[in-house]
């Protein structure tokens, strides 16, 4: 079996928030789809360690935030690699509430899908949720991020927890200037793009990063990252 061929299966990037009287949490996921159009459904996988997963199975909704390109990687690594148990992750976006009552993520989303959930499919190290659409609106003409896309040019991997997480996750090619990956949370440091996000011109090598500088996704700094072999 070769796993790299799961790596050409196309996904996009998403927050997905859930919860109620007043315990609210948000998290990244990559697995929705619709499922049906009439009655408007949709479906996410979700791993049941994760404190969204206990949030939405309490409340029985969800409400699924849809990324722009442009989003930066500490946004991303806000909701992927940090727990909800340990941070609140809402405190300073811009959200607002709509008929779930459920945070809606609006900070560089490009639409949003508000949902109540009808079934859930237990398929061992995670859950899979359906539910009705109950309101749904488009924020922005932005270009929405595929999983493709927050890989190749950004630089971001899966966490542990993600249904595609894999061991052997491909890093980037290797460039004449090596790459650093954060061993952390699997962050690839890419001399040829640096961090622009957050004032890293591209060309700059690892070894030339500020010693300030941390992980644009997880916050860790520069110790532990290890050279990519
Ligand atoms: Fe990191």
């Amino acid at each position: 079996m070769n796993r790299a061929a799961l790596h050409k299966i196309s996904y996009g990037l998403y927050i997905v928030t859930s919860g109620q009287d007043g315990k609210f949490n948000g998290q990244i996921a990559n697995s929705m789809f619709q499922v049906t159009s009439d009655p408007a459904t949709v479906a996410i996988s979700i791993n049941k360690q994760n404190y969204t997963s206990e949030l939405i199975k309490l409340s029985r909704k969800f409400v699924v935030s849809i990324l722009s390109e442009e989003t930066p990687m500490t946004f991303i690594g806000l909701f992927g690699f940090k727990s909800g148990r340990e941070v609140n992750k809402l405190q300073n976006v811009k959200a607002k509430t709509g008929a779930t009552k459920v945070p809606i993520v609006l900070e560089n989303a490009v639409s949003y899908i508000e949902v109540e959930v009808e079934k859930e499919l237990d398929c061992g190290t995670h859950t899979i949720f359906i539910g009705n659409i109950v309101d749904c609106d488009v924020l922005s003409d932005a270009v929405p991020m595929t999983y493709a896309y927050y890989q190749k040019v950004k630089g971001g991997r899966s966490p542990k927890t993600a249904p595609t997480y894999s061991k052997e996750e491909p890093a980037t090619a290797p460039q004449a200037a090596s790459n650093y990956v954060c061993s952390v949370c699997g962050y690839v440091y890419d001399p040829v793009k640096g961090d622009p996000d957050n004032g890293i011109a591209p060309g700059t090598k690892f070894e030339d990063l500020p010693d300030s500088w941390t992980c644009p996704v997880c916050g860790a700094d520069k110790s532990k990252f290890e050279k990519e072999k």
